[in-house]
């Protein structure tokens, strides 16, 4: 007699954060749960995420930090699963962790302690965890899914889709979440690569060559949304929290706007400097107010000389504009391979923002990075994996 065929409640494909978290809850509520990935280990994101320490949330977390083209979808998630109820599962599992910027929470150990809690999270609630498993054709049944795999046809009643989005294609990443929505029937946004870093065009690649390695604080913003964060020169264009945030933002052509000196009030101080000390430079001035290397260099690229004596207020005003509104044209980005997140994906307005559910079709899911929905740097994205992974998970 041949075997029949195994049947699950909930099939998961991605064991990332979205679908642990997912595949917990629903154990949780008795339903016989299997993650399904085809990766050789769990979490790998995870593991890399923060440096290593993994910026599990961010305190301050609010719909305000993410993107999406229906920006209302992510609220109901979020405030139904917050980043304190993800604090309380870290601290019953003991783990230690500390602010390192104003709201964003990381391991104080490594990031192997989060991966930790949702494994052990998964054991408790008896959800069982396949990886290596690939799976080449989803088919609606009757009463669910049938799903073709390379470890043997599965059927499932509950499908939820949280195989995340295309940045770093060496950990795993595929577009195996769209082709299942657009099969579905359902529209998937443009892609693009979010949280990474520019790279510039060959003349100012050049002159700020010099600088690899420099960070500095400035206030970055491209299509008026500023973020006051470091600026890091790498040696291939810009990088740092600054430029990664608005590069979420920056479309092919636009210009980013850099503030090198934000909160000061340039115009004034420099005119008042003239006053006060005629024979005094810009490279003097820049020097006390950005790292010495880059004060340098920035006069350089200027061509700035002499004394201020010889500047007229015409030349200060414009001197400031500089200062306060360096604008860069990027070349273009480094990429969904350095990328942390993906923007754009299955389009939210076909989805149910309590459940995370096709509309017209209650048993099939889309949670986490798949979606459109993409958060600022600094937690966000974590937040919004546990959020609509809890989402699903309570109803799946
Ligand atoms: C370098 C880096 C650092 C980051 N740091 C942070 C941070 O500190 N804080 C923060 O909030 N966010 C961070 N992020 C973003 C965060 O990692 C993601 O937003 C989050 O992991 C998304 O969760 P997910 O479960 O939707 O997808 P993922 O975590 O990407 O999980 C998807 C899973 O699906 C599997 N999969 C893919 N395709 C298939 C397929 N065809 N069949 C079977 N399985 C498949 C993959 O192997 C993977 O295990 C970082 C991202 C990167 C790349």
């Amino acid at each position: 007699m041949a075997a029949s065929t195994p049947h699950y409640d909930v099939i998961i494909i991605g064991a990332g954060a979205a679908g642990l978290m997912c595949a917990a809850t629903a154990g949780y509520r008795g339903r016989k749960v299997l993650v399904l990935d085809h990766a050789n280990k769990p979490g790998k994101k995870i593991l890399m995420s923060g440096g290593g320490r993994c910026n599990f949330t961010n305190l301050n977390s609010t719909p305000a930090n993410f993107l999406s083209d229906n920006p209302h979808y992510c609220i109901s998630a979020l405030k139904r699963y917050t980043p304190q109820d993800f604090v309380e599962l870290v601290d019953r599992h003991g783990v230690e962790y500390e602010e390192k910027a104003p709201g964003q929470l990381f391991c104080k150990d490594s990031a192997k302690d989060i991966l930790n809690v949702l494994l052990t999270e998964c054991e408790w609630a008896g959800a069982e965890i396949r990886m290596k498993t690939s799976v080449s054709k989803v088919a609606e049944t009757e009463n669910g899914y049938r799903l073709a795999t390379s470890t043997g046809t599965l059927n499932c009643e509950s499908l939820v889709i949280a195989c995340g989005g295309l940045s770093i294609p060496t950990m795993g990443a595929t577009g195996f979440g769209y082709e299942v929505a657009k099969q579905f029937g359902l529209k998937v946004l443009p892609t693009r690569a979010g949280l990474v870093p520019f790279t510039l065009q060959p003349e100012l690649k050049a002159q700020l060559a010099p600088l690899s390695g420099v960070s500095c604080p400035v206030e970055a913003s491209c299509h008026q949304h500023p973020f006051r964060e470091p600026m890091l020169v790498t040696h291939r264009g810009l990088s740092g929290p600054a430029m990664l945030q608005v590069s979420s933002y920056w479309q092919p052509g636009d210009e980013v706007h850099i503030n090198l000196l934000p909160g000061q009030k340039i115009q004034e101080d420099l005119l008042a400097l003239r006053k006060e000390k005629p024979q005094s430079t810009l490279a003097h001035y820049l020097n006390q107010h950005l790292p010495k290397r880059f004060a340098q260099a920035f006069n350089e690229l200027q061509g700035w000389q002499g004394p201020l004596q010889e500047y007229r207020n015409s030349d200060i005003e414009h001197i400031a504009r500089t200062l306060s509104d360096w604008t860069v044209k990027p070349a273009g980005t480094e990429g969904y391979r350095t990328a942390e997140v993906t923007l754009g994906g299955v389009d939210t307005r076909q989805l149910s923002s309590k459940t995370m559910a096709v509309l017209d079709k209650p048993d099939l899911y889309f949670i986490g990075e798949v979606v459109d929905v993409t958060g600022h740097l600094g937690g966000h994205n974590f937040q919004w994996a546990w959020a609509s992974g809890v989402a699903a998970g309570n109803v799946a």
